[in-house]
Formats: structure tokens, sequence, C-alpha cells
């Protein structure tokens, strides 16, 4: 076993009267990636608190760089090598990527004077370390989430960081994104450092861990090696309960029913090609490919975001042109996105005013008034159905769960009596709990006739939902699965070796 960084023994730690955690032990050692995952408020951030010196435990011992704390300082934290990459990354968004990467070392020399060749030189050599480049002139409040966490990164990596605790760091990240930062994760693996990457998501985990902590109720419930583990014994460990697919319904489709969708040689130069396919109420079909197979570009053409250059698309037979949002909600295709928080909610709005922005007009009474009264109903009635958690409708969407905020968007475009949904990456970013909650809800949305196409790489989660399952790759649609016929392994090893055949191209 390679060298010991960090010993946490038998911590505990009580809120008022809330066990946050209960008596737990983790090791963590150089240049290990150790993915601690369990389900909202299972004692994660507790833990990485007590880590970092922000919060005392009532119990127990801990050990960095084999030196022994009761109560740990942060200062002492940071001192030991610990840097924690908050999820506000706290950079200071009016100063330029330059400044804030060498700002502390700046402080530190104590001079008066700025030196700015000195700080372009720190700057760089911080991203150099992480091997990323980001413009050193650009302000940061200018760039994206991904590159502003990349920054905080190489901010911690400067400051001599041995163990880099990111908590829940792929949140606002696109899926691209997140495999930029698994490379600097490696990246600094390398280098020796170790990583503490707390998390829900386990699809992600499963990509990047050496070793799985799982917590639940406060208490660690799994230590392993992620070679010895699957996705369904991490679900079974952090819920305590087994999710059991085999007894998700599967509506029986009329196949001589007409289709709701049908597509046909669709194009999008860079994006898809000659692709056909037909979409029967009640269905959800599955589009499934790795990134870059032109998925989300499909997707996105459908509804009208990216309109395609040819090809035909027929709603209910009928034959119609999808060539911006507003024409396809007209057809009735709703689309909830991957990223929700970017583009499918006004965060800071309230939850009802989220359902009804696209029904708004239906809204308007007969004197060019919002009708309050039906507005609430409208959005009481929604909440109701999809079991979003919220005390009220009048609660800003920012203050729902990631979760709840899925739901959120899902009804909006229910409330929009959309006939056929899009849905992408539907529970990205979702804890196991509600993921399973979420997959019931399209089962029960396509029992109601709707139908649904279901874009995700998530393979359990496409057995669990779909009726058929199409690959895509390089633009192509090259392959169908019907759910009842194909075994989970089968898809998986498909869409791998569409990867390795990806890979050997680029190299
Ligand atoms: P996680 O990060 O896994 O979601 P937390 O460590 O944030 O979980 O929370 C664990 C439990 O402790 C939860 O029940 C939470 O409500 C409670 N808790 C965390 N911080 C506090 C606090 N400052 N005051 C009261 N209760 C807290
Ligand atoms: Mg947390």
């Amino acid at each position: 076993m390679t060298e010991e960084i960090l010993r946490v023994e038998h911590v505990s730690k009580q809120f008022t009267g809330v066990v946050a955690l209960d008596d737990v032990s983790l090791t963590i050692h150089k240049g290990e990636i150790c993915c601690l995952v369990g389900e909202n408020g299972s004692g994660k951030s507790t833990m990485i608190k007590i880590i970092s010196g922000v919060c005392t435990p009532d119990k127990g011992d801990i050990y960095i760089n084999n030196h022994h704390y009761k109560k740990l300082t942060p200062i002492e934290s940071m001192r030991e090598g610990v840097q924690v990459i908050y999820q506000d990354f706290s950079l200071f968004l009016n100063l330029t990527v330059a400044e804030n990467i060498a700002i502390n070392e700046q402080l530190f020399t104590g001079k008066q004077l700025v030196n700015w060749n000195e700080i372009y030189r720190i700057a760089k050599e911080g991203l150099t370390k992480i091997n990323v480049t980001i413009p050193l002139d650009s302000l940061v409040g200018t760039l994206f989430t991904a590159d502003r966490q990349l920054i905080a990164i190489a901010k911690a990596i400067l400051a001599e960081a041995h163990i880099i605790i990111m908590d829940e760091p792929t949140t606002a990240l696109t899926q691209r994104e997140v495999h930029s930062l698994f490379r600097v994760i490696n990246e600094l693996k390398e280098q020796g450092i170790c990583t503490l990457f707390v998390s829900h998501k386990l699809n992600e985990v499963v990509e990047i861990a050496d070793r799985i902590v799982i917590f639940r109720n406060g208490k660690k419930v799994m230590d392993q090696d992620l070679k010895c583990l699957d996705i369904k014994t991490m679900e079974y460990y952090m819920t305590g309960r087994k999710i059991d697919t085999s007894a998700i319904e599967q509506d029986k489709i009329d196949e001589k029913a007409k289709p709701l969708l049908k597509v046909e040689n669709f194009n999008l130069s860079h994006g898809f090609f000659d692709v056909s396919f037909e979409l029967k109420p009640k269905e959800v079909l599955g589009i499934t490919g790795l990134l870059g197979s032109g998925r989300t570009e499909l997707a996105l053409a459908l509804f009208g975001e990216m309109p395609a250059d040819s090809g035909k698309v027929y709603v209910e037979g009928k034959e119609v042109k999808t060539k911006s949002i507003k024409d396809a909600v007209k057809y009735g295709i709703g689309y909830v996105p991957q990223d929700r928080i970017r583009e499918g909610l006004f965060l800071n709005q309230s939850i009802g005013n989220n359902i009804v922005v696209s029904i708004i007009d239906s809204l308007i009474g007969k004197l060019r008034l919002l009708d309050s009264k039906s507005i609430k109903r409208t959005t009481d009635n929604w909440i109701k159905q999809l079991g979003v958690k919220t005390p009220s409708g009048e609660q800003p969407a920012k203050s729902l769960s990631g979760g709840n905020q899925q739901r959120l968007v899902l009804a909006k475009w229910l409330a929009s009596n959309s006939k056929i949904l899009i849905l992408n990456g539907p529970t990205v970013g979702v804890d196991v709990g509600s993921k399973a909650e979420i997959h019931k809800l399209i089962r029960t949305l396509a029992k109601q006739g709707m139908g649904i196409l279901l874009i995700s790489d998530d393979i359990p989660e496409l057995m669990q939902t779909c009726n058929r399952i199409l690959l895509m790759r390089k633009g192509r649609i090259v392959k169908e699965f019907k759910r009842v016929k194909t075994a989970e392994e089968e898809l998986n090893k498909e869409l791998v070796a569409g990867d390795i055949s990806n890979s050997r191209k680029t190299e």
C-alpha cells in the first residue's frame, strides 16, 4: 500500500440532535482518488468540514501526514496540504485569471508593488501543472463554470495541496466538461496528489474512482476498491434498498398505431446523417451513443434549436418543419435539457412561474390579464402530480434540490401539453432515489399516451425505461435494441466498441 496521507478515526458529529456522522473512519493514500458517495444528508459535507478544520468533531481523531489532531483549525488543515474546492470556487469575478491564481502568492510576499511579470509567471505555472490553457487576461466573471473550477484547482496546486477535496464538483458541468475535470484529477494523481471526490452520481464515480466509500445516515457502510463493485451494489448500499428494475411495467405498444413522430433521412452537417425512426404513442425510445455520436444534435434539431439541413419530420402523420423552438412547441414537442440549471429553468423565479412559462398565453384571460387563480391551480396541480417537494409554488426554483429541479423542468413541459417529450440525460446530477422516481414518472407519462425520446448514455437507465434503444455512432443510427431481448452487457459492449474505434481514429 502506498503512503497514507490522511486518516480519520472514529469520528462522530452531531448538530442539535441530528447525528451527521456516527463513528466514521476513513483513510486516504498518496495519489489515490477516493470517491465519497451517499444520498443527500448522509454526512458527506460534514466529513469535508471536519477534514478541512471548519468543523470540530465531537469524538474521534484526525491524522494528516502522520500528525495527530483532536481539533483541527482551517489554517492547520491548509498547512497540511488540504485544499477544498468550494462550489462557488471563492474566486474574484472582477479580476483576471492571472490575478486570481497568483493572488495568494502575491499577498504573502508582503510587497507593496505588484510585480506583473511574476503574477503571469505564477499563473502560468499553476495552469501548466494541471495541463490546461485558459487565457490569463480574461476576467474570471466572463468564464464558464468549468474554467472557473480549473482555476480554483490551479490555485490549490500552487498552495502545495496534497489532498484536494471537491464537494459535488460536477453539478454545474456539462458532460464534456466533466471529462476534462477527470483528466485534470488524473493528472493530479500522477503527481501524487490525492483527491477526495464527493458525489452522488454513480455513473461518474465509476469512471474516476480508485476507491469508493459510501455513507448512509451518517455511517460508513462501504469502503472498497472500485474494481470489486458495480453500480447496482453501490445503489443498494447508498439507499439501503434494492432498486428493482425487473418489475418496471412495460406498456404494450400498439404496433399498428399511427406514429406520433416519424423522422426520415434527417441530416445535419457535422451532427448526424440519414437518421430515420418512428416513435409510437406510449413508447419510450432510447437514443444512446457516446459523446460526439450526434445524439444531442439530433434532439436539438427535432426541437428546432439547431434546425436540420434536410430530411422530413412528421408529427401524427403531418409533415412539420421545426425551424425554431416555437415551431416545435406548437407541434407539441417538448424538450428537457441535460443541463437543467443553465438551460431549463429560471432559477430566481418562483416554481410556479417556471411551470407556467411555456403556457402563459393560454392562461391570459379575455381581458389580456393573467388569471392568477388558474396559474395557481395549474402550478399546484403539477407540483402534486410530480411530487415536487416544496412548501409552496411561490418558492424560488433554486430552493429545490437537484432531483426536484429536474421534476420541475418536466412539469413545465407537461403543462404545455406536449405529446412528444425529448429528455436529454434526465437524471444527470440526480441522486439514486430520485432517479428511480424519475424513471417511474417517465413510464407513467408514456402510459398516458405520450411518446418519449430518452437520450442517455446511462445504460441501466435505458434498460429500465425504454421499449427500444437506438445506438448512434458518428452521427448515424447503427443498431436497434429491443429492451426485452437485450442484455445490459450487450448494449454496454456495443457502446464501448464504438469508443475504442473512435479513439483509434483520433490518435
Ligand atoms: P451531505 O453532504 O451528505 O448531503 P451533510 O453532511 O450536509 O450531508 O448533512 C448531514 C446531516 O447533518 C443532515 O441531516 C443535515 O441536515 C445535518 N446538518 C449538516 N450541517 C448542519 C448544521 N450546520 N446544522 C444542523 N444540521 C446540520
Ligand atoms: Mg453536501
